[in-house]
């Protein structure tokens, strides 16, 4: 069986990188009656994903929650924009990622999950290392500093789960109406090998998209290159 690693930030002191950016565009967060949650619960960006042909895109740019038919309503309306099958949660967000950058950078800069960022010398390597799946997108960074590096944004898609064995005793429920799992992230990590996609060395877990899973290819690939600035834990899989 194919092994599977949690691919986290390994900051090193001498890496000062910080960011100060967003994305321009976000399906709003959704209020639900039923389970009586308020919540965005999606780490995703799309910075491939331009929202400026929709008649719409303003009703993009505010944050606000709302309830699930219009939460609904907008998310079909980004549908056809997204690479086919993409969760889109709410809170999700689209386009290239825009703002201030300062400090140094590693290869890569996981600082947060909603931002995964790699330089473009490290990316270039792992294309041609012929790592699957994997998507970049140039960033509207502003830097102070001179020589400031190229930056691209990894555009991650959500895939796979968690075994129901390590949410024991109790596994969670799904609001019928919202589609919220309602639980925290499990201490120990076991991934259902079923649900793993075979085409694809980094991805975010579907369950929990602010994890981000790599597979051995990546991992391997990522250590023969010696690029700095990620941390890969195996992971159980069953
Ligand atoms: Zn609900």
């Amino acid at each position: 069986m194919s092994r599977y690693y949690w691919i986290r930030e390994a900051r090193e002191p001498r890496q000062t990188g910080h960011l100060d950016a967003s994305h321009p565009w976000g399906l709003p967060g959704l209020s639900c009656p039923t389970c009586g949650v308020t919540w965005a619960g999606s780490a995703s960006a799309f910075p491939s994903v331009d929202l400026t042909s929709l008649p719409e895109r303003a009703a993009f740019e505010k944050a606000q929650p709302e309830p699930l038919d219009e939460f609904a309503r907008r998310r079909e309306l980004v549908r056809p924009l997204v690479p086919p099958g993409a969760q889109l949660l709410p809170g999700v967000e689209f386009g290239p990622l825009e703002g201030t950058a300062s400090g140094s950078f590693g290869q890569f800069f996981l600082q947060s999950a909603w931002m995964p960022l790699i330089r473009r010398e490290a990316w270039e390597r792992l294309q041609s290392a012929g790592l699957r799946g994997l998507r970049a997108f140039p960033t509207r960074l502003r830097f102070r500093q001179k020589n400031p590096p190229e930056l691209l944004e990894l555009e991650l898609t959500a895939q796979g789960n968690l075994h129901p064995d390590c949410f024991l005793p109790e596994f969670p429920t799904r609001c019928a109406h919202c589609d919220r799992l309602g639980a925290r992230r499990p201490e120990i990590m076991i991934l259902e090998a079923a649900s793993l996609p075979d085409q694809c060395d980094l991805f975010r877990l579907a369950d929990f998209e602010t994890t981000l899973i790599g597979t051995e290819r990546f991992m391997n690939t990522v250590r023969r290159l010696g690029l700095d600035g990620a941390e890969c834990d195996a992971l159980t899989v069953r």
